[in-house]
């Protein structure tokens, strides 16, 4: 730290992302990305838009808002598009956290949230999972802060069915409930259309994951006309080309070639299955998992011995030192192939353990 950084600054912990090592050629299970590229259509999309990088994007993302609006079937000024999904959580905490206005969230769920809650300088209540994991949704009903819940949630992929979304969003009215689904595609049910019945809802998504667009950054804030509002007031005060050009122009075509991406989905949705009794048949716990990754814990080696063993085998999963998940490796689902190497590589761990 340098003698100039601000003191407000001076205790923060920063987020740890997933590592994106390279000293060597890994297969890549660590950070949920998609294994398949984006469609030929967005590659040569955003190419042809490099052409003209010498001009600012469009700060309204016009075009880019119309196509996702018809996507989600809500109207453009229900929607902010933002430079990934991190990007509308960190508008949302600006905008509506403050001494007064705390956060609860989740005490097993997206690592950044508490980040940007103390980077923010918003109070915020840790709510624990049961100790399945599951989320009560009755812990969420009628409380002073406002909300942020990770559905399907990460690391451990479970999810809340819609009926108890809004049975949390219509018992807090003056709160704002945001619910990110960054991997709604893979067997969550969306809120989204829940928008046009409560004021109070934001719902974050993200073209990281099911979309094959995590080196883009594209997210979206989806809510009511107010809501966006707000988050545009945040935006324009910090950054008003938030999302560059190539990647509004990707992202059109993306959503344009929709069928690609729900194929892809459907393939990780079945390899997911695989791989979940793969696991379970070598003696590994596996969550239920609604995400593009599975969450799981073997019965023989630590989650940080796996996590290190797989690594010097050349397979990248991600492991949480947080006391109640460490027996845990969250794993993302790859190609077939891809899943084969972990598998042959978890088997040859376990059985130099004996
Ligand atoms: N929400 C959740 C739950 C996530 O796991 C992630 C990915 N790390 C994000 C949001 C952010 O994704 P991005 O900024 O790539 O859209």
């Amino acid at each position: 730290m340098s003698r100039f950084l601000s003191k407000k600054y001076a205790t923060l912990t920063p987020y740890v992302p997933g590592e994106q090592p390279r000293d060597m050629k890994y297969v890549k299970l660590n950070t949920n990305e998609s294994p398949f590229p984006p469609s030929p259509r967005v590659v040569a999309a955003a190419e042809q838009e490099a052409n003209r990088l010498n001009l600012y994007s469009d700060p309204e993302c016009t075009e880019l808002k119309r196509a996702a609006a018809e996507l989600y079937g809500v109207e453009p000024k229900h929607v902010l598009p933002v430079n990934g999904s991190d990007e509308i959580l960190y508008f949302a905490f600006l905008a509506y956290g403050d001494d007064q206005n705390p956060f609860a969230f989740a005490d097993i769920s997206y690592g950044f949230y508490p980040v940007y809650a103390r980077f923010c300088d918003v109070p915020s209540r840790e709510i624990p999972l049961k100790d399945d994991f599951s989320l009560d949704y009755r812990d969420y009903l009628g409380i002073r802060e406002h909300i942020l819940i990770a559905n399907p949630n990460a690391p451990t992929g479970t999810t809340l069915p819609l009926w108890q979304i809004e049975e949390i969003v219509g018992s807090n009215p003056d709160r704002v409930v945001i619910i990110d689904e960054a991997y709604i595609d893979f067997g969550g049910e969306s809120c989204v259309p829940l928008i046009h019945k409560y004021d109070n809802l934001l719902v974050v998504q993200t073209f990281s994951k099911s979309r094959s667009l995590a080196g883009a950054r594209l997210g979206f804030g989806i809510g009511s006309e107010q809501l966006i509002r707000d988050l545009n007031t945040v935006k324009y005060s910090i950054n008003p080309y938030n999302v560059n050009r190539m990647t509004q122009a990707a992202g059109v075509a993306a959503i344009e070639d929709d069928d690609y991406y729900r194929a892809n989905a459907e393939t990780i949705m079945t390899i997911r299955a695989e791989a979940t009794e793969q696991l379970q048949s070598l003696g590994f716990t596996v969550l239920p998992s609604c995400a593009n990754f599975v969450f799981a814990k073997s019965g023989s080696v630590s989650g940080e011995e796996l996590y290190q063993k797989l690594k010097a085998r050349g397979v990248l999963v991600r492991h949480f030192t947080k006391e109640r998940i460490k027996d845990y490796c969250r794993i993302t689902i790859g190609t077939r192939e891809q899943m084969q190497t972990l598998m042959t590589n978890i088997q040859s761990i376990l059985a130099e353990k004996g």
